[in-house]
């Protein structure tokens, strides 16, 4: 599933092919994706592409009348191609662009989301959203502050997007064991220095990773690319019964609701 950094990584793939230039129409050859295409998109005709923006894991082209909010879903992934290239079965999107580019949507579970907004305050998806966890408002303090009282185990409510949004299951993992933090303490017991230390983690986390998405921006230009997911140097997600990099003990998994979370029960505390 596409997380915050591959959702990064394709804005900062597609924005030079997008900004400034004009979108001529879109071709929607299956409208039934999570909820169906908007109206408003299936009807685009002639507007300059303002800016390529990001929300948590929602894509945003700014247009002159509104928004086209795009959701890579499970399995959405955004290329740019020359205009003559044959669609394939899973392109259910075409924005035909005035410069002879098309956006090429492509989705084979249908997850994704198209939708239109005149208003982003209002927007039902973006409304009560967290803050972003690469800006400023997002850091310790707020961490914190934000933990006292909360009995519900780190993990789970790290990944809560009105605590923050983009941190998933992995990063979640990732992060709590970077920051030597065990995923099932409740969070209010967190100190002012984990919570400091937990913060910069999840930044560092993510930013490496949109840096490691970085090198796979080419494939954004090729036709049969990888469409910009990236296999990423994991410590402990995915590794249960394996030994743990730092301390040569094996990685453990637990499940906190539905998910999978792993840890190492010397690193982290
Ligand atoms: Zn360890």
């Amino acid at each position: 599933m596409p997380e915050l950094p591959e959702v990064e990584t394709s804005r900062r793939g597609i924005e030079p092919h997008l900004a400034g230039e004009t979108i001529l129409h879109a071709i929607i050859r299956n409208p039934r994706l999570r909820w169906p295409v908007s109206r408003e998109i299936q009807m685009l005709s002639d507007q300059p592409v303002l800016s390529v923006q990001r929300r948590a894991k929602y894509l945003l082209l700014e247009l002159p009348t509104g928004w086209v909010i795009i959701h890579l879903g499970m399995s959405g992934s955004l290329r740019i191609l020359p205009e003559e290239m044959p669609a394939a079965k899973h392109d259910h999107i075409d924005l035909v662009m005035a410069n002879g580019k098309v956006l090429r949507y492509t989705d084979p579970r249908r997850f994704g989301a198209w939708l239109w907004s005149d208003n982003l305050q209002q927007c039902p998806v973006l409304a009560h959203l967290g803050p972003e966890p690469l800006s400023a408002e997002f850091n310790g303090d707020y961490l914190f502050v934000q933990s006292r009282g909360k009995r519900t185990a780190i993990k789970p409510w790290l990944m809560d997007n009105k605590r923050v949004v983009g941190v998933g299951n992995i990063y979640a993992s990732e992060s709590l064991f970077a920051a030597g933090i065990l995923p099932h303490r409740p969070a209010m017991t967190l100190t002012a220095e984990e919570a400091v230390r937990l913060a910069d983690t999840i930044k560092a986390v993510l930013l490496r990773s949109i840096e490691q998405g970085g090198t796979t921006l080419k494939d954004f230009l090729q036709s049969d690319g990888n469409p910009g997911y990236f296999a990423q140097e994991l410590q402990v997600y995915g590794r249960a019964g394996e030994c743990c990099r730092v301390c040569g003990a094996p990685i453990e998994m637990a499940k906190q609701g539905q998910r999978s979370t792993f840890f190492c029960r010397t690193c982290q505390h």
